[in-house]
């Protein structure tokens, strides 16, 4: 089948993309159209409809397409150019989503009309870039400067009835009309409306100011360059402003930054695949809760915006009272004979946890399907009390599971493949970016984010101070620093997890004691008021507290360190080389299937900054001579828990390490 059709309605063309899935737009897209377009010229038309095939009208462009240097001809302003060169009206008859290229393309015709499905929007910040076939220059001239800015910068999708109020669309009509809506508009246009030749509506400069100011305090170089274009953009002769424009589009897809999200946009569809097994998905609609604790209470209140029928189960009525009203609640786990999935989310204790379930089974549809949210016990174990352990998996919710968009999909032993579809499915129905991981402590994400707090512990034993570190850290790019985290999440869980752990410890790990002794004065973080920082009455933030200080330096005596200068280079390098450390073993190990699966758990989970990719790829992108000396300053900080990067000091890179910045260099 062809990508690009011509029908002819007496004199009117209705040039059709059919480019499946999404009629993406690529080279034999392009190509097609351009062919199509050229073929209309010199012919007696009273006007042309451009329409989809498919459900949408054209949904984005193939990222692959945007690493090359030079991309491939003709190129979509080239497309564009023909539309626009063509002497009688073309319309273009939007159903589904137009976004990024689509848009442009859109908004290069004479008109636009949409049916109610129809969407509209500039995705190309979101990949570090920004419109580049003139959509800032159009759309400008279309709803004005203030409007195209958050447009642009926004990366929004603004569906029908929005798009009519802000004058994207000439009308929204049914789908079953849209077409000889369109080639009727066609018709009676009065020649040629290009939006190149429209003057940009004339607004005072104050609120293009307020627009500007608008912006996250935190954008990106890209979303303020993207707005600054449509500023621009709008006070050029047309052909100088989409000049600009272009040369800007191929400046930032082509940085760092806009290859690093396009590398994590195919890591994300790379671990949703591999999520994906030959098992058949039941479906699911009714979800039980059991536990109604921190995590529970929001995973159900997340579940319950999904639309899915949930109950919540918990021995403690009180917890129960402390939900949301509209949630069903029951204090026997008898009230979910009917569920299709039971997500038990009680304690962090095996016993209890494998008491539950044990209870839980023979009350349930023997087609229902258990996981446990566990954080870090051991599934293989937890499953053996099941009669039916083929029907058990974890999946793991990271807090707060209604904003977090990770979750872990671990499969045990007996997991069967129904099972692992059937949950696959579930992560994709609620939306959520789900990664597979293996059964080990702290599966992958909090494996790797124990070591990168491990490392920011021994850099502060060495010298540097709590909030030197997490400064570090922001610098690097988190939101927040990893002591900062601790505070806001409760060093308690640490504290637990540190005393259990203990027994295995061996004797010469290198381990800080200082979150210990802040627990052991019940210091325990923002809820306690104090935790690695004081927390005054009404503080937004917390403050750097000698007590702390003091504890480190009684630490530091301890084992005889003499505090240095630890800078802010050599913090960012080394919690870096930890995680890359941790993601070798866990890729080794066959915990994660590949290392890109550890970059999607660190920015989608972690808030690790996606502009570097993810951890793995921020070192990938190093010199190997870099890599080496970070590598082996992590080795040395604890031979034993880093023992992975052995040899980096001897210049070899260890053969795990190198496998996963191969894994994710190109
Ligand atoms: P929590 O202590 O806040 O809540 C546990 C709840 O389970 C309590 O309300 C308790 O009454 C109830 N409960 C205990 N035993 C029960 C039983 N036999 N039957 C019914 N109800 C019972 O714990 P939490 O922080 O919500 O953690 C729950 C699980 O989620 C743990 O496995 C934890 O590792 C995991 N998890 C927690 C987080 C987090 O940030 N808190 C994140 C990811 C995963």
């Amino acid at each position: 089948m062809s990508i690009v059709t011509t029908v002819f309605r007496d004199a009117t063309a209705v040039i059709g993309i059919d480019n499946p899935p999404v009629n993406t737009g690529n080279t034999a897209q392009r190509t097609a159209l351009a062919e199509a377009l050229s073929a209309l010229h010199g012919m007696a038309l009273d006007g042309v409809v451009i329409a989809s095939g498919g459900r949408h009208f054209y949904a984005g462009s193939d990222l692959r397409e945007f690493d090359s240097e030079d991309l491939a001809e003709p190129q979509l302003p080239d497309v564009i150019g023909l539309i626009e060169g063509l002497p009688f009206p073309v319309v273009a008859a939007v159903t589904g989503l137009a976004l990024g290229g689509g848009f442009e393309l859109a908004l290069g015709c004479d008109a636009r009309i949409a049916d109610p499905t129809a969407g509209f929007g500039f995705p190309e910040v979101n990949y570090g870039m920004l419109p580049g076939a003139g959509g800032s220059v159009r759309v400008s001239r279309l709803v004005g400067v203030p409007r195209a800015v958050e447009l642009v910068t926004s990366a929004r999708q603004v569906m029908a009835e929005e798009a009519l109020a802000l004058g994207l669309v000439e009308a929204v009509v049914p789908a079953d009309e849209l077409l000889d809506r369109a080639v009727d508009l066609a018709r009676r246009m009065d020649g040629k409306a290009r939006l190149r030749d429209r003057p940009v509506p004339e607004v005072d400069a104050a609120t293009v100011d307020a627009a500007l100011a608008a912006l996250p305090k935190r954008a990106r170089p890209n979303v303020r360059h993207a707005a600054d274009t449509v500023v621009r953009g709008a006070t050029l002769e047309v052909g100088a402003a989409l000049a600009e424009e272009r040369a800007s589009f191929h400046r930032f897809r082509l940085s760092e930054e806009s290859r690093s999200l396009r590398y994590l946009f195919f890591a994300k569809q790379d671990a949703a695949k591999a999520l994906r097994t030959g098992g058949r998905a039941r479906p699911v609609t009714t979800v039980g809760v059991v536990g109604a604790g921190t995590m529970g209470a929001s995973l159900a209140q997340a579940l319950v915006q999904k639309r899915l029928t949930v109950t919540v189960v918990d021995s403690d009525e009180a917890a129960l009272a402390r939900l949301p009203e509209g949630i069903a609640t029951a204090t026997s786990p008898a009230a979910l004979a009917d569920a299709d999935l039971v997500i038990e989310a009680v304690f962090e204790d095996m016993a209890v946890k494998q008491a539950l379930l044990e209870a839980l089974e023979p009350l349930l549809r023997p087609d229902a399907v258990i996981v446990s949210n566990t954080s870090y016990l051991d599934l293989e174990e937890m499953g053996q009390v099941l009669t039916a352990p083929q029907r058990f998996a974890g999946l793991h919710f990271f807090n707060p599971p209604g904003r977090n968009p990770l979750v872990e999909l671990i499969r045990t032993a007996s997991t069967d493949d129904d099972t692992a579809a059937t949950l696959a499915k579930f992560i994709g129905l609620l939306g959520k970016v789900g990664i597979p991981a293996g059964v080990a402590d702290g599966f992958v994400g909090n494996r790797v984010y124990s070591d990168y707090r491990t490392q920011a512990e021994y850099c502060v034993e060495e010298g540097a101070s709590p909030a030197e570190v997490d400064a570090a850290c922001v610098a690097l790019g988190f939101a927040i620093g990893p002591f900062a985290v601790g505070d806001m999440s409760g060093l308690d869980i640490a504290w637990a997890r540190r005393k259990r752990l203990a027994v295995d410890r061996h004797p010469d790990q290198r381990y800080v004691d200082v979150l210990d002794r802040l627990c052991e004065r019940g210091r325990f973080g923002r809820k306690t008021g104090a935790g690695w920082y004081r927390y005054p009455e009404g503080a937004k933030r917390g403050e750097p507290d000698p007590e702390v200080d003091a504890l480190i330096a009684e630490a530091r005596a301890a084992k005889g360190l003499e505090p240095r200068t630890v800078t802010e280079q050599e913090i960012q390098d080394r919690v870096l080389g930890a995680m890359v450390a941790a993601a070798a073993v866990l890729v080794r190990d066959g915990v994660a299937r590949q290392a890109s699966h550890v970059d999607v758990a660190l920015t989608e989970g972690f808030a690790f900054p996606k502009w570097l990719g993810g951890p793995v790829r921020a070192l990938a992108r190093r010199p190997r001579t870099q890599v080496l000396e970070i590598l082996a300053t992590v080795h040395r900080s604890d031979p034993i828990t880093f023992a992975i990067a052995e040899g980096a000091d001897r210049g070899e890179l260890p053969e795990a390490v190198a496998a996963v910045l191969d894994d994710v260099a190109g």
